[in-house]
């Protein structure tokens, strides 16, 4: 009983760790698939994805604890194939986004809850989250994660070969695609340089890579799925500024198109955004573009002005 236990509360924590992180949730659920927050309506149909799709969160409230609200009335649309950027301080909510849009949590009283008394019960609130106009609580969960690609701050890579990993976002992929998405994703030139290339073993029994690398990988499995949303969650861990600017280079081609949800921790990658979103105490207290915002003298703007002096101090130094 005791050697069951342990293992099952050890994946426990893991999971928990890695939602809370939002570290690699597709890896997550397919491996603790069992473990499900929220569950289908009877008959749920899957999320239809064909034409434009665009996003909208609608008065949304959300509590992880009743006595906690977490979201107050947020409401926020990224049109099919643009960028919003969330910035704000840490604990403002911003992660909360994702994991929503993500279906880690529903908002509000799902259908699937009121129809399934076995269901866990969801601390919550009101509002709604529209994929394509299709409200994500009505449609099944697995057809929502299908239309969402997520690079996470922290991507954990499988002990396996570095061809599996990034064939992990579309299983089907020929080698050519494969190195096809590792060469947008500039990792290719590195796998080539390893003298088992592809095959090359990666995770925490083989190859150590940086946290760049990590990223590279985390990218070209997302261009290999190629599915029409996007989340990309930005490493909070600094990476050099040189390998900074490439990953935001990279990361924005890979959202060409795309209908993009950024969550941003440097104020530096989010000025081509086509909408930032200010948020602070599960509010959105600002919204703009960067020269709006900058232009409106807000807390954007001071909070622009000081890393840009915090960046002019550490060039001086
Ligand atoms: P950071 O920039 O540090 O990543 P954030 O803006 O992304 O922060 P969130 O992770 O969305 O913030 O958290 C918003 C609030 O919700 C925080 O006060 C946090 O403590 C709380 N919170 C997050 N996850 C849970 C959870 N699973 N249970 C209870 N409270 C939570």
């Amino acid at each position: 009983m005791i050697q069951l236990y342990i293992p099952l509360n050890f994946l426990g924590v893991i999971y928990r760790e890695i939602k809370q992180n939002l570290i690699d949730l597709e890896k997550m659920f397919t491996l603790m698939d069992r473990e499900r927050e929220v569950a289908d309506a009877p008959g749920a149909e899957d999320l239809r994805t064909h034409g434009p799709v665009d996003v909208r969160f609608e008065h949304v409230d959300f509590a992880y604890e009743p006595a906690r609200p977490i979201l107050h009335d947020l409401s926020f649309s990224i049109p099919a194939g643009k960028t919003v950027a969330v910035v704000g301080p840490s604990g403002s909510g911003k992660s909360t986004l994702a994991r929503l849009l993500y279906r880690f949590y529903d908002v509000g009283v799902s259908p699937a809850q009121s129809a399934n008394t076995n269901a866990p019960a969801q601390p919550g609130g009101h509002g709604r989250i529209l994929i394509a106009g299709q409200d994500i609580r009505g449609v099944t969960q697995s057809s929502v994660r299908r239309a969402i690609g997520i690079v996470p701050q922290d991507t954990v890579l499988f002990n396996d070969t570095i061809a599996y990993n990034i064939r992990y976002g579309r299983p089907e992929a020929t080698d050519a695609q494969v190195e096809q998405a590792a060469r947008a994703a500039h990792i290719h030139e590195l796998i080539a340089s390893l003298p088992k290339g592809y095959a090359s073993m990666v995770g925490e029994r083989g190859l150590k890579l940086s946290g760049g690398e990590k990223q590279r990988v985390a990218i070209a499995r997302t261009l290999l799925k190629d599915p029409p949303i996007l989340i990309f969650d930005e490493a909070t861990s600094a990476l050099d500024s040189r390998n900074e600017r490439d990953i935001q280079a990279e990361i924005q081609n890979a959202a060409r198109g795309k209908t993009t949800l950024v969550i941003a921790h440097r104020l530096s990658t989010v000025v081509d955004a086509h909408q930032i979103l200010v948020m602070e105490h599960g509010q959105i207290i600002e919204r703009g573009t960067h020269m709006e915002l900058l232009l409106a003298r807000g807390r954007y703007a001071d909070m622009w002005a000081l890393q840009q002096n915090a960046e002019r101090s550490e060039e001086n130094l």
